[in-house]
């Protein structure tokens, strides 16, 4: 139970960082790797509650709370804290199958329901499981396991993001021949194009698609289902077939000017931006921020990840434009634990772009208006107003623009990272799978469609969400299709237990 006393004598240690100011010199991760004995400190935290929150994984509020795939957290606490870190290890893949993405990436609702968190800050839980399957890696624990027999059943999956290659881990280790596809050049659906590399190197998500190729996983890259190869094809030369294609329909802001040259869609950015620099290549294909006022419209992530990029690539200004107020700095009434708290925090981005122009980039409850471009159609400024949140007769949030808060802000470059609507039309009408406001209809712990031997996993079926889901997702899938395929399965699944 780490030690008995940790929780009040030890202070939680943070990631350290690498500083602001000269990692946006570069692309390589913004965090150091943690020191053993850090770890260890942070492990005697745990104080092994008995009802541990910290892995209950469910929804409370609109919010994920507790980890999604279950990790049984106190476990490898406590044997990190006692030095164990192969058996800690071994606990930690029994839940997930990538935990150096969750450990880099996930924002952690574990923390937010940890119950040290009640009254401390919570136990260090992601950098923990960070730091075991990166030792795990450097000690040479993982090695390919090649399934001893195979069943002579295919599965083909489409879409090779957290979710394909969570359900081609699981149904290839169940001794079927899995097939993954994947439109893009590279394997790794957001962890590879999406998240940018200072956030999750793209040599850790390579490392472990090699991995399940050295473990029978077959990938096929370049390759578009209902393009190159139809769902009929795919149907035919395949004993079930698992949709795990994301929900990457952007969302448009359809406002005066949105025909400008110098309005994009943050996903286009990021994806040419990685792109570019694993080919190595110098020019940003007319996506280059160097010198430009930059405004990236949408308060979340996608929009922190615009601006971390920016930065790297020279940006003259940044502004992030959000439609809500700032987050208070502490918990209110309504946010209590152990909901994901809901406060104020500068993530890496803010961080670095504070560092650069000496203040926080974000401006709140802000709504842009309309774009304004030049006599050659080349954008030149956006017009906003500031909103007020209010609650209306029911109790449902409405915005409310403020008279008189109008503005104009100069921009050559404006990325809209408002979200995304769902799951792409071409998918959901190739395979005649219904769907509904965009997510491809199939019950959770189901995973079925309408159309016998297709299954949907991931963001496809949830909506946009958090790799951590989509680890959940592909694992529980898997635990369904190799049911459907053999009658019974001895995969593992928390739903359907
Ligand atoms: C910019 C950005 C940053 C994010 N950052 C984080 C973060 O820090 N932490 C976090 O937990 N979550 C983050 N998320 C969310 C997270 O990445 C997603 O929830 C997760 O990747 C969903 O996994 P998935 O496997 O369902 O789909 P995806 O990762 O979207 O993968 C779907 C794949 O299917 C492929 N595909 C689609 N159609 C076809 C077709 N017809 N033929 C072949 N291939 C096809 C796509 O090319 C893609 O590679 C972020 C999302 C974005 C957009
Ligand atoms: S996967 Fe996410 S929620 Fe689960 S233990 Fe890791 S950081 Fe926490």
């Amino acid at each position: 139970m780490g030690k008995a006393t940790g929780f009040m004598e030890i202070e939680r240690e943070e990631t350290i960082e690498r500083d602001p100011n000269e990692r946006i010199k570069d692309w390589k991760e913004y965090s150091t790797p943690f020191s053993d004995d850090m770890m260890k400190r942070q492990g005697a935290r745990c104080m092994d509650c008995g009802t541990p929150f910290c892995h209950i994984g469910m929804e409370i509020d609109g919010a994920t709370s507790g980890c999604p795939v279950y990790n049984l957290i106190p476990e490898w606490n406590d044997l990190v804290y006692k030095e164990q870190w192969k058996e800690a290890l071994d606990r930690l893949l029994k839940t997930n199958n990538f935990p150096e993405f969750t450990g880099r990436v996930c924002p952690a609702p574990c923390e937010g329901s940890c119950t040290v968190a009640i009254s401390e800050p919570a136990v260090a839980i992601k950098n923990i499981e960070q730091a075991i399957i990166d030792k795990g890696f450097e000690e040479g624990w993982i090695t390919p396991r090649i399934p001893q027999i195979r069943t002579g059943k295919k599965i083909a999956i489409i879409g090779s993001g957290p979710a394909g290659l969570a359900a081609a881990d699981q149904l290839n280790q169940a001794g079927h021949t899995v097939t993954v596809y994947e439109k893009a050049d590279r394997a790794g659906g957001l962890l590879t194009y999406g998240i940018p590399n200072m956030k999750l190197d793209k040599d850790v998500v390579a490392r472990r698609v090699k991995l399940l190729e050295d473990e029978g996983v077959n990938f096929i890259v370049n390759t578009e289902i209902g393009k190159d190869v139809t769902g009929d094809e795919l149907k035919n030369s395949n004993d079930a077939v698992i949709l795990c294609t994301g929900a990457q329909k952007h969302r448009n802001l359809p406002i005066e000017g949105r025909e400008a040259k110098g309005i994009h869609y943050a996903m286009d950015y990021l994806t040419i931006s990685t792109k570019n620099l694993l080919d190595k290549k110098i020019n940003n294909e007319g996506l280059d921020a160097a010198g430009k006022d930059v405004i990236v419209i949408g308060g979340g992530d996608t929009g922190a990840d615009c601006i971390a990029t920016a930065l790297r690539q020279g940006a003259k200004s940044i502004t992030q434009f959000g439609k809500h107020p700032q987050l208070p700095v502490k918990r209110g009434s309504e946010n209590m634990w152990p909901a994901y708290p809901q406060v104020f925090s500068l993530e890496y981005a803010h961080k670095e772009a504070k560092a650069k122009f000496g203040e926080d980039v974000r401006q709140y409850s802000i709504q842009t208006k309309k774009f304004v471009m030049d006599e050659n159609g080349e954008l030149e400024s956006l017009h906003t107003i500031e909103m007020k949140k209010t609650r209306d007769e029911n109790g449902i949030f409405v915005f409310e623009e403020i008279p008189g808060t109008e503005k104009v802000w100069p921009a050559q470059l404006v990325f809209i990272a408002i979200g995304f609507e769902g799951a792409e039309d071409a998918i959901i009408k190739e395979f005649s799978v219904s769907a509904t406001s965009k997510k491809i209809d199939a019950e959770y712990g189901d995973f079925r469609t309408n159309v016998d031997g297709v299954f949907a996993a991931g963001d496809s079926r949830r909506g946009q969400s958090l790799i951590v889901w989509a680890i959940n997702e592909g694992r529980e899938v898997a635990h369904q299709v190799d049911g459907y395929l053999m009658g019974e399965s001895a995969l593992p699944s928390v739903v359907n237990a």
